[in-house]
């Protein structure tokens, strides 16, 4: 299938060692995902095993995700490498959630049209706010901590449709403009298919990038 939304029912467990370089990258109160780790405030070595430690993120969810957008549902296979992201649902330039920048649970891997453009990028769906990541509350269904199944339907019809009046579910379709013209046309032509040719990955990536210059 080339969409579907999937309910990611566990994530990425760090051994010791990475536990150590989490707590470490998560104490500072500076952006430590993409910061250049000075000997001044990380030991040598930290460059890498923090790469290391992005690589099994992406690896390790890519199987978790069974290969789909945790937002929208597209299939990675119809998306460059290069463009599917690790998004933090909790952004990690927000002063208040910089702890939870390497928390596993705050980590998906997301197309870039969800992920880099006006969609999501800092915005802010907490509705509750707690220091113990599993209790915190967000007004879009969130891909670790709620099951989307009981908030959007993605499987009987090219449309995302809303279950049980959630408004969670409706605040994800709006906010992941899971209905628009781009994503109803994919999923229209793409949706029950298992594969696809060359000819329309080429199709895909002009469709997400003609969205995304509109934007
Ligand atoms: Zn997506």
């Amino acid at each position: 299938m080339m969409y579907q939304l999937k309910n990611i029912t566990t994530s990425v467990t760090y051994n010791a060692e990475e536990l150590e370089l989490v707590a470490l990258l998560n104490s500072k109160p500076f952006d430590t995902w993409n910061c250049k780790c000075p000997l001044t405030e990380f030991p040598r070595g930290t460059s890498t095993a923090r790469k290391n430690l992005k690589d099994k993120l992406k690896r390790e969810l890519l199987v978790i995700q069974e290969n789909y957008c945790a937002y929208c549902g597209i299939n990675f296979c119809l998306v460059t490498n290069s463009k599917i992201h690790r998004d933090h649902v909790l952004p990690k330039n927000t002063e208040r959630y910089r702890k939870f920048t390497y928390e596993s649970k705050n980590i998906v891997l997301s197309c870039d049209t969800c992920n880099g453009l006006d969609i999501k990028k800092d915005k802010d769906y907490v509705t509750y706010y707690s220091d113990d990541y599993d209790s915190i509350k967000t007004s879009i269904v969130h891909p670790h901590l709620d099951n989307v199944e009981e908030h959007i339907n993605l499987n009987n019809s090219i449309y995302a449709e809303v279950v049980n009046d959630s408004q969670k579910g409706k605040m994800s379709i709006i906010e992941f403009e899971l209905n628009c013209e781009r994503n109803l046309v994919l999923r229209g032509k793409l949706m029950q298919r298992t594969t696809v040719n060359t000819a329309e990955e080429q199709l895909v990536d002009s469709i997400m990038g003609h969205f995304r210059q509109l934007r």
